[in-house]
């Protein structure tokens, strides 16, 4: 790899007990991955050493990576699935995607749906939204409570923390798309009869509520990018360089995990394949 993933990482991390000044992030991050077909060979580079190492992820069998990804509607987290996971093994992923709770999902409490989806042991699971859409679309909307939703982030810190511990690694992305963006890629949806299909009149009106997300988010990124959890926020406009740091990240978490083949207790002449 010619990339330096460390310098790269810290550039985006929110570090844990300092304040996110989200508004001062840079939605471009040129500086990162400076050249097109450098951070393209980069992603391809690091998508193929993912599935490589998912699949020791798999032999090892005792430990799994968690890839929540957050933004705003258009900010690319379709787009990040299909880009950075695209060379794994459709055994080793699962990807779960958090609409509107059912009925029945809210009649329990909020992270029930999202316990259940996190990945067993050997795989990498990615989340498409996730338990923060409950302290982000349900507070900007005012959905429940105000002092509910106020709980929730230390419950969030308290339940990723338990995931960690339960060894389950936890990598938070937020999508940062400025709005001048979300207007151009809300525009293609409706101009490209081959995008119309991902238009949804609600999201203009979500584009209404800009700010209010922003601070939304920003609260979040302040209140739950822990030690054992920190969340990174992506510069997001360039789609390809949103790919190659997100697959940057992801591999260099997956290299330190570093999951191994178990060693077996036979030798190959032990057995004779008739
Ligand atoms: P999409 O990701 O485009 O399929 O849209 C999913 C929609 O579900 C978004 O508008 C989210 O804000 C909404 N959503 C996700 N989680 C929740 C939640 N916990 N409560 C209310 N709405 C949610
Ligand atoms: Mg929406």
């Amino acid at each position: 790899m010619t990339h330096d993933w460390k310098a790269i990482d810290a550039a985006v991390c929110v570090e844990p007990g300092k304040k996110s000044k989200l508004s001062a992030r840079d939605c471009d991050g040129a500086e990162l991955f400076p050249e097109r077909e450098a951070a393209e060979a980069a992603l391809k580079d690091c998508a193929k050493a993912i599935d490589e190492l998912q699949d020791r992820l798999w032999a090892e069998r005792s430990r799994a990576l968690l890839v929540i990804l957050q933004g705003i509607d258009t900010s690319g987290k379709d787009g990040t699935v299909r880009g950075v996971f695209n060379k794994c093994g459709p055994l080793g992923v699962n990807v779960a995607a958090f609409g509107k709770p059912s009925e029945e999902e809210l009649a329990h409490d909020y992270l029930w749906r999202v316990h259940m989806a996190t990945p067993k042991k050997g795989m990498i699971g990615v989340f498409n939204r996730s338990h923060y859409e409950d302290v982000l679309v349900v507070k900007v909307r005012a959905l429940a409570p105000a002092d509910v939703v106020e709980r929730r982030y230390d419950q969030i810190n308290a339940f990723e923390k338990h995931l960690t511990e339960n060894g389950v690694t936890v990598l938070k992305f937020m999508l940062h798309i400025s709005k001048d963006e979300q207007r151009q890629r809300l525009q293609e949806r409706l101009d490209q009869p081959e995008k119309n299909w991902k238009f949804n009149p609600g999201d203009l009106e979500d584009r209404k509520l800009w700010d209010q997300y922003q601070v939304a988010y920003e609260t979040l990124l302040d209140r739950c990018s822990t030690a054992h959890a920190p969340w990174r926020v992506i510069p997001a406009d360039k789609k390809w360089r949103r790919n190659a740091i997100i697959a940057a990240i992801v591999h260099g978490t997956l290299e330190e995990m570093n999951p191994r083949y178990p060693v077996v207790d036979w030798k190959a002449g032990d057995f004779v394949v008739e």
